[in-house]
């Protein structure tokens, strides 16, 4: 058993003995912490953008636009809003129970687990925790052992910075988070893929604790040669190819008419030209792989279409070129399973009926993405598919508006955070009736003996 293993209850316990004594709950406590993580996220930047780099070639401007900076945005909106987050919302009361009062107290589960993956492995280990501690919680992070760099100096950093008695990181693989799964906790928040979810959900259910699953998919994006295609070919290549493609939202693969997709393909690779310039190999602004294994699985996909542009690879690098496929068939394996790399598949559709039954036919989506011009058909969209998230014309931001709640459905997840949502997700909504025992308005109506005088009542 390695050493972490064998600390873990005992970690488990002091963070349950911190909550215990009620550190967590002050509203001085969590802006507190608040404060201190976005001073960390400032102070060590440099650090943070040096681990992402290490372990999956990212630039420094990307890593604070897409890990660091929001990260920051997330904490400034949380400072501005906690007080009324936590503020007890009335409710009306019936009025046969009258005279009473009503209302939900937003309260702290107790100790809760977050489990993250590799791919934004910073934001993503601590974008729940913000809503973990916003909420008054004690919370133990597990960050993702396939992104070293970044889980390493999380645990360095994070529970220095912040309080020691509710905040913990347990870095490891498999047998670390199976021997953390076996502890009880009040909540474990996970993100990465199903199969591990699944494991998650096993794992929490002997406990009955709540999960909130974050997970992947194959997102489509839909063209159907309306609007102004070069703006449309430039946001789907920034949403495919930001992060190598390694992008639980990025468009999986794009769906429209195929001559929509004749026309898009020159239109792509203008648009990763613009974006990554000739030598893409040599251009730090475009990440690498994370893994061989990950790298293998991705150049296994090259051969399953027609390569319209990219399609070169180095192994020792672990790098792909910004990719795009046409000809796929609609069952290889590049279309049954999430690509999650810069491969971009083209995948013809008779007309909208054939594309919306080809995503309605399959698993539920994290997202779904549509470029039209045509109302009936962006209605259709909305109404007709079911996703995590829907965006009209740009994919990826909806995660950026603090007010929609980010999430699966299906096989894509279950549960939602962000911006208040990540604070009720860590929070219990206790119903609190406040009744007084005089006038006794309960005894001559709802309580036996029920006389005729009662039933008349
Ligand atoms: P990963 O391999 O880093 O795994 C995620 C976490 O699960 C890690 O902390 C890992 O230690 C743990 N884990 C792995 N095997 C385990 C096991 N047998 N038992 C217990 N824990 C285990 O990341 P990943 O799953 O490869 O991440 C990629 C997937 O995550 C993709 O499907 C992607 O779409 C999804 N994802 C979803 C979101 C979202 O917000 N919905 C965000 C990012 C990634």
């Amino acid at each position: 058993m390695s050493e972490s293993v064998e600390r873990i209850p005992a970690i488990v316990a002091g963070l349950r003995h911190g909550f215990a004594r009620g550190v967590t709950r002050p509203e001085g406590w969590r802006r507190e912490q608040l404060r201190r993580l976005r001073a960390l996220l400032l102070e060590r930047g440099a650090d943070f953008e040096e681990a992402l780099r290490a372990d999956l070639g990212k630039s420094g401007v990307e890593a604070q636009l897409t890990e660091i900076g929001f990260l920051i945005s997330e904490i400034d909106h949380a400072l501005r809003h906690l007080s009324g987050w936590m503020r007890p919302r009335r409710v009306p009361v019936p009025p046969a129970l009258l005279p009473a009062t009503a209302r939900i107290v937003p309260e702290p589960l107790g100790v809760v687990l977050v489990i993250a993956p590799w791919n934004y492995p910073l934001m993503l280990a601590l974008s729940p925790v913000i809503g973990a501690l916003a909420a008054g919680n004690a919370v133990l992070i597990k960050p993702s052992e396939l992104a070293p760099a970044t889980s390493s100096l999380i645990a360095r950093l994070v529970p220095d910075a912040l309080d020691r008695r509710a905040v913990a990181v347990v870095e490891g693989a498999v047998p670390e988070t199976t021997a953390l799964l076996r502890e009880r906790f009040d909540h474990v928040f996970y993100t990465g893929n199903g199969r591990v979810g699944r494991i998650v959900a096993r794992a929490a259910a002997e406990h009955l604790t709540p999960v909130t699953l974050e997970l992947g998919g194959k997102s489509p994006a839909y063209v159907d040669g309306t609007g102004p295609l070069r703006d449309i070919a430039r946001r789907i290549a920034w949403g495919k190819f930001v992060n190598a493609g390694q992008t639980c939202v990025a468009p999986d693969y794009v769906i429209g008419p195929p001559a929509a997709l004749r026309r898009l393909v020159p239109a792509l690779a203008d648009a990763v030209h613009e974006l990554y310039g000739n030598a893409i190999e040599r251009n730090p602004d475009y990440g690498r792989i994370v893994t061989d294994a990950q790298f293998e699985r991705l150049i296994g996909y090259l051969g399953e279409g027609r390569i319209e542009f990219g399609g070169e690879y180095d192994a020792a690098s672990r790098f792909i070129a910004p990719t795009v496929l046409s000809g796929v068939p609609r069952d290889a394996t590049v279309m049954r399973e999430e690509i999650f790399g810069p491969i971009l598949p083209l995948v013809a559709a008779r007309d909208l009926d054939d594309a919306l039954a080809f995503v309605t036919g399959r698993d539920k989506p994290l997202a779904a993405y549509v470029f039209t011009e045509d109302r009936a058909a962006r209605d259709r969209w909305e109404r007709e598919t079911s996703s995590g998230g829907l965006a009209f014309g740009v994919p990826v931001m909806h995660l950026a508006v603090p007010g929609l709640p980010f999430g699966g459905v299906g096989e894509s997840g279950s549960g939602a955070y962000h911006g208040e949502r990540s604070f009720r997700v860590f929070s219990h909504e206790k119903s609190v009736l406040d009744k007084p025992l005089r006038p006794d308005t309960l005894g001559p109506t709802i309580m036996p003996p029920f006389t005729r005088r009662k039933e008349a009542l």
